[in-house]
């Protein structure tokens, strides 16, 4: 099967019937950089920025942000890489940083409403992303976007950001902006926050933890986390025909992408751009090789008419039983 990987590694990834699928990988440190290279990822479809702030013993300074960022969006060219702003709170919490206890963590000041809680810590990592953009291929994502407000603020800093290195002398570039759809809010809502951006990802990973009061790391409610849920696929389904609409790209980043047989599905609910760990690309691509998009559409069709979620497994389950 490896020697499978390599002969289809360089080719386009798309079904028998050539529907073309760009599969884009998830990245947190360095090291992923030559993995998803290796995987030759269509691009960076999630930097989790993270791991920077979470391993070192205070905020990494502006420069050991950018030396990073640049590092990515070099050794990705001619692709998109597409950086997502801090993502803390949660369940990831700074050492150094004397966060507040919160009862509901998931719920609290995470993500972008950490961000614009700390205003100075949110321009520090933008003038770093805004600086590392000179081959024109980085986009800036918003994670745990629940209002138009908190995109509007986000935004607004990212534009102070971008005239204050301008007037430094910093010769920059504005780039294409994006953000999560991983609350309800935001995927119920979706057509007010399109005229501001320029594309999105649903992360499903906290989407479905959000639309099921599921907390995505409690055992005890796991058989609550349903990624084949019909209310969770047809959610899907009105956020891809709006997005469509609007002429905008829509993505997903989540681990259903990755996991063949939900990524099969979301194909099939009209998601062309996946983004997965760099190790799950060229199996994902092999099998959507030995697919047809008809096929894939008529599944996601029946599956939204189904009642529960272990009728979708089963149905697409079925399908790729039947693949050669
Ligand atoms: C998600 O929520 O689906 C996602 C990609 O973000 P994270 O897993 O980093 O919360
Ligand atoms: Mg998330």
């Amino acid at each position: 099967l490896q020697s499978t990987y390599e002969t289809i590694k360089d080719l386009k990834t798309a079904t028998i019937d050539n529907h073309e699928v760009h599969l884009a990988a998830n990245i947190g440190v360095d090291l992923d950089i030559q993995e998803a290279l290796d995987a030759n990822a269509s691009g960076i479809g999630l930097l989790r920025t993270e791991n920077q702030y979470l391993e070192s013993d205070d905020f990494p300074t502006e420069d050991e942000l950018f030396i990073f960022y640049e590092k990515v969006a070099t050794s990705f060219e001619t692709n998109e890489v597409t950086i997502r702003t801090l993502d803390i709170g949660g369940d990831k919490n700074l050492s150094y940083l004397n966060m507040r206890k919160e009862l509901n963590p998931f719920l609290g000041n995470r993500a972008i409403r950490y961000s614009l809680s700390y205003p100075s810590l949110f321009k520090t990592q933008l003038r770093a992303i805004l600086r590392a953009n000179t081959h024109q291929n980085i986009k800036v994502m918003f994670p745990m976007i629940s209002t138009l407000k908190e995109l509007m603020d986000a935004k607004k800093i990212l534009d102070e950001t971008y005239q204050a290195l301008k007037i430094e002398g910093h010769e920059v570039n504005y780039p294409k902006i994006g953000m999560m759809v991983e609350v309800p809010s935001a995927a119920l809502g979706i057509e007010k926050f399109l005229p501001h951006i320029d594309f999105i990802s649903i992360g499903t990973n906290d989407l479905i933890q959000y639309m099921f009061a599921a907390d995505r790391m409690n055992e005890r409610v796991a058989y609550l986390y349903q990624p084949y849920n019909p209310i969770l696929l047809s959610t899907i389904k009105s956020m891809i025909d709006k997005t469509n609409k609007h002429g905008i790209i829509v993505s997903v980043c989540g681990e259903m992408a990755g996991h063949k047989a939900q990524s099969l599905l979301l194909i099939g609910l009209g998601i062309k751009h996946l983004s997965m760990h760099a190790n799950l690309i060229l199996e994902n691509k092999y099998l959507i090789s030995k697919t047809t998009y008809k096929a894939l559409e008529e599944i996601a069709e029946k599956a939204l008419l189904l009642d529960h979620p272990y009728e979708v497994e089963a149905l697409i389950n079925t399908y790729i039983k039947g693949l050669k």
